[in-house]
């Protein structure tokens, strides 16, 4: 098991017992997420911007337009902070002082640069791709030379991460176990529907298994 170093830039305060440090259980987190949120300070200014992205080995790679602030950004090789939450429960305690959530979330480190060997792009792409639905980048239209232009990608290697991850029940305080109140946990799970197929579709064309049978 590969471990990041702890230092002062990645090391949890608050219940440290909670925390992980370990590439196992950060890149699980990582990969299971649809999205990312990518944090920056621009001129002085903090900005979080939502968006896609995918792990390749210790590296996270994005995409986007070329115009893309948040892809210059990552090209002129400034450090960001990329942050992956899930949430799996909702605890409630007895006191309102001890609610929280059940959780697993992953803080990241890095810089990184624009992608511009076409092989690391191609492979930046699929990766993108699959992420999402694997299987789908073998399936669909590979892209166009003009499409390729007209995408940015940068590549941002992992130079340190820390994972935060609570389960279980509500901690209250040993007094409150006695109140009259409901406690425990509403379990929260992120649910994919049956897929609905694009009015224009050409006919004939059934659902393939990898859509069909999609979760995460
Ligand atoms: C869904 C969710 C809800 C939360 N709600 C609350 C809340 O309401 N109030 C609250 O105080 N805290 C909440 N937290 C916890 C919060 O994310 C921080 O862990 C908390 O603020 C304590 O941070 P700190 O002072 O120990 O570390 P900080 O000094 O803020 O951070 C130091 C380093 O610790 C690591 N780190 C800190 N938090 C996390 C994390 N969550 N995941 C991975 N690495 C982390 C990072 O590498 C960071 O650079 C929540 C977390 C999640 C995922």
């Amino acid at each position: 098991m590969t471990n990041f170093d702890i230092t002062g830039r990645n090391k949890i305060k608050r219940k440290p017992d909670r925390g992980h440090y370990d590439q196992e259980t950060v890149y699980a987190i990582v990969d299971e997420a649809l999205i990312c949120h990518v944090g920056m300070v621009d001129d002085g200014q903090p900005v979080v911007i939502p968006t896609i992205h995918a792990r390749i080995g210790d590296s996270i790679v994005l995409h986007g337009a070329k115009a893309s602030r948040l892809l210059k950004y990552v090209g002129d090789g400034h450090q960001v902070c990329i942050t992956v939450t899930h949430v799996d429960g909702l605890v409630l305690a007895r006191s309102v002082f001890h609610h929280s959530m059940n959780y697993r979330s992953a803080v990241i480190f890095g810089s990184g640069y624009v992608i511009e060997d076409p092989d690391e792009r191609i492979e930046a792409m699929r990766a993108i791709t699959e992420h999402l639905v694997p299987g789908r980048w073998d399936d669909a239209r590979q892209p166009t030379s003009k499409e390729d232009n007209a995408t940015a990608l940068v590549k941002i290697n992992i130079e340190a991460a820390s994972a935060k991850i609570r389960i279980g029940p509500p901690g209250d305080d040993d007094e409150d176990y006695g109140l009259p109140v409901w406690a425990g946990v509403i379990p929260v799970k992120q649910a994919f529907l049956s897929p609905e197929p694009d009015s224009a579709l050409a006919d004939g064309i059934e659902v393939p298994e990898y859509i069909e049978d999609y979760s995460r």
